[in-house]
């Protein structure tokens, strides 16, 4: 069974930003998993005795063969029925499925393998010399849900508020487990924005519907997620919010670099196409900010906002993409080239 809880770690900011976040006119959740989400609420993680819970480990694998280091290269299909009978391995090896084949390789190399396998928009597979088995538009739907991260100095670092610091954690060895996170807050585009984008962006209503949620921020005790031309050192002095598109509505594309299945495919994930991805990114920077800085204990805990370099009055959007990574490709090693310029001119607002 996989195990989702909220640690009740005593960190010692704990309580001074629940009232920072209350003060910021965020409200207290106390059971954000119960189907709405809005406000801030305990963060709860898939954990169990301290250690992280994979699905692999949390389900009995006892009666699979798992064979690792093992790449398929392509999915059987029998020509003619158009069902897929298989899979066959880089090193030649095939396998007959029993009852029917689950592609499950990931956002990205599943389109990739799809498409090498025949399956895919007909035009892309004939440049790459491939048969098309089924001309579908694979690969042409790819969303991410990017972040963006502010980082803030602490007034007092000495009394051992982040990781880096000796007095961190320092007679709370729980303070080790899990993530060094007390609160998640979920947000929607505020109503003013809402009537804004419902003209501009028509067709996605649901999307900007009051009940969604578009964005959510956490508060790290760690200078986490930096691009690397802005990292940190764990000294202890900083905290840091990621921040978080939750329905991303911009649409991006994987496409073949080659019929190399161990290539990269091309990523474009063309971010902040839509403007309500922009808009809830605004909406986080904007909660995030005031929360900080704003409010009581804000002003109590924080020193100042430290931006990337040279950015110290960027407009917002600016700042958003400078700080902005992708939370999927940030962490891989796929290269990604964001081929759209609708980020560069976005509306710029403060
Ligand atoms: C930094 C980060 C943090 C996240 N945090 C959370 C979180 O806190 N909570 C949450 O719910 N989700 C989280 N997610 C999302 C979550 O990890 C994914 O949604 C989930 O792993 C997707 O599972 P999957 O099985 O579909 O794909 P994956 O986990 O991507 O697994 C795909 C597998 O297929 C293998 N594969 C690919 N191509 C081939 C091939 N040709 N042949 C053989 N094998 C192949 C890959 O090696 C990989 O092992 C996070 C993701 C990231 C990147």
């Amino acid at each position: 069974m996989i195990h989702a809880s909220a640690g009740d770690r005593l960190y010692p900011l704990k309580e001074p930003l629940r009232n920072a976040l209350l003060e910021a006119g965020i409200p207290y959740n106390p059971c954000a998993n119960g189907g709405d989400p809005l406000g801030f609420a305990a963060l709860s993680e898939n954990w169990k005795d301290g250690r992280r819970q994979p699905a692999s480990k949390a389900y009995d694998l006892s009666k699979a063969n798992v064979f690792t280091n093992s790449t398929v290269r392509r999915i059987l299909i029998d020509a003619s029925s158009k069902i897929a009978t298989g899979i066959e391995l880089l090193d030649g090896r095939a396998f007959q499925a029993t009852k029917e084949v689950l592609c499950c390789c990931g956002a990205i190399k599943t389109p990739q393998l799809l498409m090498l396998s025949g399956i895919g928009p007909a035009k892309h597979l004939a440049v790459q010399g491939l048969v098309t088995v089924e001309d579908l538009p694979v690969g042409e739907n790819l969303h991410d849900h990017l972040s963006a991260t502010l980082y803030f100095k602490l007034k007092r670092p000495e009394q051992g508020l982040a990781i880096g610091s000796a007095l961190f954690g320092e007679n709370a060895p729980d303070f080790k487990k899990g993530n060094p996170i007390s609160w998640i807050a979920t947000l929607s585009i505020p109503d003013v924005s809402q009537a804004t984008l419902a003209k501009a962006i028509p067709n996605n209503d649901s999307l900007i519907s009051k009940s969604r949620r578009h964005v959510e921020f956490l508060i790290s005790y760690a200078p986490i997620a930096a691009p690397a031309f802005f990292e940190h050192s764990l000294a202890g002095t900083h905290i840091s919010t990621p921040i978080l598109g939750l329905l991303p509505s911009s649409r991006g594309s994987v496409t073949l670099s080659s019929t190399d299945v161990n290539a990269d495919p091309i990523i474009n994930p063309n971010y902040f196409d839509c403007e309500l991805d922009r808009e809830a990114m605004r909406t986080g920077v904007r909660a995030v900010l005031h929360t900080m800085l704003d409010t009581t204990e804000g002003k109590t805990m924080i020193e100042e906002e430290t931006p990337p370099p040279g950015q110290v009055s960027a407009p917002l959007m600016l700042y958003v993409r400078l700080a902005f990574k992708s939370l999927c490709f940030g962490n891989s090693e796929f290269k990604v080239s964001c081929t759209n310029t609708a980020c560069e001119s976005a509306a710029i607002i403060k």
